[in-house]
């Protein structure tokens, strides 16, 4: 079984996010360089932060789902303050484990733990809640 790098990622939740959809398909796939980057958060960029590692013979079928995600994301969202559709929908992160809610917490402290939906704007760094729109 060959795994073929198909997205880098520079945080945790934007990793996590897509690797859960991706397994949501059946998609194999897995996190490479994740504890490197946990341990020392100051080497992600150095080692090129979070790879997404996907098995290649669905690597097609994962690039298409992953475009679709960001695609939805860049679209739908827009930050309240900065206008940014720069946007990470983080959907679950009292079901995170332990470890990325501790790294999270220290990169973004006042970040509003007791919230089950928030979306977090990489430009300018505001958090507010998630609207449905149904
Ligand atoms: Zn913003």
């Amino acid at each position: 079984m060959t795994f073929v790098l198909i997205q880098t990622y520079d945080n945790y939740i934007s990793a996590h996010i897509a690797m859960g959809r991706l397994q949501e398909d059946g998609i194999n796939c897995w996190l490479k360089d994740e504890n490197t980057v946990t341990i020392n958060p100051i080497l992600t960029n150095a080692i090129g932060g979070i790879k997404l590692m996907v098995e290649s013979t669905q690597a097609e079928r994962a690039a298409a789902i992953l475009k679709e995600l960001e695609f939805q994301h860049k679209e739908t969202i827009t930050c309240p303050r900065c206008g940014s559709h720069n946007i990470e929908f983080v959907s679950t992160p009292r079901k995170a484990s332990n470890w990325i809610m501790a790294i999270f917490g220290y990169l973004y402290a006042g970040f509003a733990l007791s919230a089950e939906k928030v979306n977090h704007c990489f430009d300018c760094g505001k958090e507010f809640p998630h609207e449905d729109k149904e």
